[in-house]
């Protein structure tokens, strides 16, 4: 990874952004992308959308990435100074004594710790056992009164924690969830940008409130409207001590983006973005998601009259904790087979289950649902190609400007036919509970699981 893209990942990740109060994140995507995208838009939810016009003649693409991270909330300030707080999103309460936090106030970010009592003061049995969230203070290390001046009801909370490198190209962060996603969609359309745009609109999307329900995305799929999406997610690892393969799947940190299959899935997408993979010698793995997922492609497949949704993940260890830890390696990876993607889409895409095939079937022009998307007031001059990346001689960058792009992909082999490949997806194991029988959109018990803790089920 060039230095001045790992920058950018690193000021995303370290950029607070606890779901609801994304705009310091949005504020990032919308500096970056500004010389790059023909136009850039914020909703009034907060999600990003940056356009890339393409030349003419595809489907508009729009990839999606969640900029919100999970974190905590002040619900109360007792005299002497101590925050009580609840989460936002699915926190593990067994994580948190010990830690520090950056507790984001008007003011400013003040420190907090969260303490619990020493070994030598608790009883033997209270040793084993996990304080709930809402028994558990912050600590400022101010007096009651300045506290009370500083911090409000309601201000927003982040692991203290930020991003580094550590080991073989593996990387630890609080907030690869999923903010790994936005720099990758600013990554493809940069790259799009370079290469010259893809035949149909590509649209960036850093949407918000995924963490609590796939928010953002709802709104962001109907208002962008675009002909095909694909959502990025984070997905769980399932290489280290503890976690059973033959319940979720053989994922490996540095085997490559996961590419998703299931009903949540466009057939067509899937298999496109296979032979996406397939074509640029990416190695890739695949995911069963025998049902919803709680990603934003759960919200974008059932937008409008439906729109073909494909998911895609690096794999991600330690989920939810301040040390969230993913292969680098991947994350390239990942944007080479999204540019591929978009790269090959053309005006012959069809994604309609059994009609459509991969990677091409005519659509009769009377057939075209008019395009009623966010983007269709732009003048049709605006097309101009740039070169995004250029840089003026001499910058600190300049050296690496010039390298080829895909410099680190792996060079492992891609893997054999995903058909042959894929976990058999069709049947819950007995016991669990069916995932078709998830309750309605508006039963919040649903809505405030989000995809990992549903996982982990
Ligand atoms: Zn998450």
């Amino acid at each position: 990874m060039k230095a001045k893209h790992e920058r950018f990942l690193k000021e995303l990740l370290e950029t607070p952004s606890p779901t609801g109060y994304e705009v310091p994140v949005a504020d990032a995507v919308r500096a970056r992308l500004a010389g790059t995208a023909d136009e850039v838009r914020t909703d009034v939810m907060g999600s990003v959308h940056a356009l890339l016009s393409g030349k003419g003649g595809g489907p508009s693409f729009m990839l999606a990435a969640h900029m919100d991270e999970i974190g905590l909330m002040v619900t109360y300030i007792s005299d002497d100074g101590f925050l009580s707080v609840a989460p936002i999103g699915g926190l593990d309460a067994a994580i948190l004594p010990g830690l520090r936090v950056d507790v984001h106030a008007a003011s400013g970010t003040l420190r907090g710790v969260v303490g619990r009592k020493p070994i030598h003061l608790i009883k033997a049995d209270e040793r084993k056992s996990v304080t709930p969230i809402d028994q558990l203070v912050i600590d400022l290390g101010l007096p009651g009164k300045e506290v009370k001046k500083l911090v409000s009801v309601g201000d927003a909370i982040t692991f203290g924690v930020g991003f580094e490198r550590f080991g073989k190209h593996m990387a630890v962060s609080r907030a690869f969830d999923d903010k790994v996603g936005v720099w990758i969609a600013v990554r493809v359309l940069e790259r799009l940008a370079k290469k010259g745009r893809a035949a149909g609109d590509f649209i960036a999307a850093a949407t918000v409130q995924e963490e609590i329900g796939t928010r953002g995305a709802t709104t962001s799929a109907y208002g962008v409207n675009p002909d095909v999406a694909v959502a990025f997610d984070v997905t769980h690892a399932t290489d280290y001590p503890g976690i059973d393969k033959t319940k979720h799947g053989d994922i490996a940190c540095g085997g490559g983006p996961v590419i998703a299959r299931g009903p949540n899935i466009n057939p067509l997408v899937f298999e496109r973005l296979v032979a996406a993979a397939k074509k640029e010698g990416i190695p890739y793995q695949i995911e069963a998601e025998p049902s919803v997922t709680g990603t934003d492609a759960r919200a974008i497949q059932v937008a409008r009259g439906g729109i073909p949704c494909g998911l895609v993940s690096v794999p991600l260890r330690y989920m939810h904790t301040p040390t969230e830890v993913v292969c680098l390696k991947d994350l390239e990876a990942t944007v080479n087979l999204l540019v591929r993607f978009a790269l090959d889409l053309d005006e012959t895409a069809c994604f309609v289950p059994g009609v459509g095939a991969a990677p091409s079937c005519v659509v009769p022009e009377d057939d075209e649902p008019e395009d009623t998307g966010l983007f269709d007031a732009r003048p049709a001059d605006d097309d101009v190609e740039e070169d995004a990346e250029a840089e003026a001689p001499g910058t600190q960058d300049a050296a690496e400007a010039d390298g080829p792009d895909a410099e680190d992909v792996p060079a492992a082999e891609p893997q054999p036919d995903a058909e042959a490949d894929a976990p058999a997806n069709g049947d819950a194991p007995d016991g669990e509970p069916a995932s078709g029988d998830q309750p309605a959109d508006d039963d919040a018990a649903w809505l405030f699981a989000p995809k990992d803790m549903k996982d982990k089920e």
